[in-house]
């Protein structure tokens, strides 16, 4: 199974059923299950709507245990003008508007919240 957002792939689950969401183990975003010849595709579950970045957001936090704080109602709004403009939720904090930069952006997937205690962004905190 591909991710359209991070681009990783992960293993189909084996209870999976068409129009199931799922979460993406490693950027957080839901996906809609959808049976192609050879396995499962997955449509990002409320394009490029605010729902989409937050529910991705809480995800992603869930999923690797960070913490937000009062500064993300103003980096969702930041997200949201990148979706205007640029067509995608890029770091809201940088001028790169590549795959990598899909937030949760390449070096937050890869750690740097461990390492900085914070992303780039500030959007994800470490606990
Ligand atoms: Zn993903």
């Amino acid at each position: 199974m591909y991710c359209p957002v991070c681009q990783a792939s992960f293993r189909a689950g084996s209870d999976w059923k068409e129009g199931d969401t799922v979460v993406c183990p490693v950027c957080g975003q839901r996906l809609s299950l959808r049976a192609t010849g050879d396995g499962w595709t997955g449509d990002r579950v409320d394009k490029g709507t605010e729902k989409e970045i937050r529910d991705r957001a809480e995800e992603f936090a869930r999923i690797r245990g960070y913490a937000f704080n009062d500064m993300k109602d103003e980096i969702i709004e930041g997200l949201m003008g990148k979706m205007t403009r640029f067509g995608d939720f890029y770091c809201p904090c940088r001028m790169e508007h590549g795959p990598d930069y899909q937030c949760p952006c390449k070096p937050t997937r890869g750690g740097d919240v461990e390492t900085n205690g914070r992303c780039h962004c500030g959007l994800f905190w470490k606990q």
